[in-house]
């Protein structure tokens, strides 16, 4: 079975290396985040212990990292991807970065024979660890067909969208639907729990008929519960908005829906949410009703 280096292994990354390692394949893991990987060895994940033992002897390897600069930190470092590659010549990127960033790092990496597929999620917590990850990868047919195997032990709907920077172009649009979908939740909520009609059903009924949403079914309760735990941080979804707004402004494309929903997140943030869940976006809304003081 082939060898997988999995660098990230923190929310989604923890989750998807375990996956991997029960479809079989052999995963060695990193992450900076001391005793991340050693948690995960008695599961069936090797702790590789720095990021040159990750990508050693590997048919391929695998990044979830938050940002743009932690993937390029990756590549370009010393002990980097691109001095230190995979064994295979296979890197694959599974965050949400930058487009413009994937296609220069894809280049940098054809410069010494490295396959690089940006192939960014949808799904959460809950998709990473049912494997069942929705998979939108951008990059050479040829290399889409080697990595098709490995995605196929994190997710089940795996599609090529074109060449290098589409994956990530896509799941950006995945967001601004994400985002938008999460502040129609929240306002439904917001006028059915001030007109006092009780919340459990407003959500069942709404989840029957055309209004029926993955951001109500399973955002909508913990809004309606007041749980914050994240699965999806505040922060890492107000990054990927910043992405849309830039490919936005780049391109010269109106986009007044994302632009007011975004306010509302920069909000949610200077409100010290960041690093709750996105159902606290609903928090805002508390606040801009003054619900305290009802
Ligand atoms: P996370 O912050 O929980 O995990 C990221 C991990 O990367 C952390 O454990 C961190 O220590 C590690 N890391 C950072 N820099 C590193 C480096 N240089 N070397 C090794 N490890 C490093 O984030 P997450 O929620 O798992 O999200 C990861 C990516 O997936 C993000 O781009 C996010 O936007 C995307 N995503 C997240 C979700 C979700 O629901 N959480 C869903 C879809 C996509």
């Amino acid at each position: 079975m082939a060898t997988i280096g999995f660098i990230g292994l923190g929310t989604m990354g923890r989750e998807m290396a375990l996956n991997l390692a029960k479809a079989g394949f052999e995963v060695q893991g990193f992450d900076l985040r001391a005793g991340a990987a050693e948690e995960l060895t008695s599961l069936g994940v090797r702790a590789a212990g720095s990021l040159s033992g990750a990508t050693r002897n590997a048919d391929a390897v695998i990044t979830m990292l938050p940002d743009t600069p932690d993937v390029e930190a990756v590549v370009y470092a010393k002990d980097g991807l691109l001095a230190n590659p995979p064994t295979g010549k296979l890197v694959v990127d599974m965050s949400t970065i930058a487009p413009d960033a994937v296609r220069r790092i894809h280049a940098d990496c054809a410069k010494v024979d490295v396959d690089f597929l940006d192939a960014p999620v949808s799904g959460g917590p809950i998709g990473a660890k049912n494997a069942t990850l929705s998979i939108m990868v951008g990059g050479r047919q040829e290399a889409f067909d080697r990595a098709r195997p490995i995605l196929a032990g994190m997710g089940t709907t795996i599609t090529r969208v074109g060449d290098s920077g589409a994956g990530q172009t896509v799941k950006l649009c995945n967001q601004l639907v994400c985002g938008l979908n999460i502040q129609a939740v929240c306002e439904a909520i917001a006028l059915a729990r001030a007109s006092g009609v009780d919340l459990a059903q407003l959500r069942d009924v709404l989840m029957g008929g055309s209004a029926a949403s993955w951001m109500l079914d399973k955002l909508g309760p913990a809004m309606i519960d007041g749980d914050t735990k994240a699965g999806f941080r505040i922060d890492l979804m107000l990054k990927d908005l910043r992405l849309v707004q830039q490919q936005a402004l780049t391109l010269g494309v109106p986009l007044p829906g994302t632009a007011q929903m975004t306010s509302l997140y920069v909000a949610a943030r200077a409100h010290h949410e960041g690093d709750n869940g996105n159902q606290a976006l609903f928090r805002v809304y508390d606040r801009l009703a003054n619900q305290s003081a009802r």
